[in-house]
């Protein structure tokens, strides 16, 4: 794969995370930064059931854990 190519799905990525509120490369500069530890409890805070605390896949339309609709 090109250089070109490989660019462009980088992008089609990077699109995909930003309209739900992530930032690929900003999640990979922090991990490559060495904050690893404080990026995870960030995100393990983050990806939550506000209703039961189960912990959720970002993309996911309803809780693992209790069925409620996530926002
Ligand atoms: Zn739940």
């Amino acid at each position: 794969m090109d250089t070109r190519a490989q660019d462009s799905i980088c992008e089609k990525f990077e699109r995909y995370f930003k309209k739900r509120g992530e930032s690929l490369r900003g999640n990979l500069s922090r991990i490559n930064s060495g904050d690893v530890e404080a990026w995870l409890l960030e995100q393990g805070a983050k990806w939550r059931c506000f209703y039961c605390g189960a912990p959720t896949f970002w993309d996911e339309k309803r809780c693992p854990g209790c069925g409620k609709p996530l926002k």
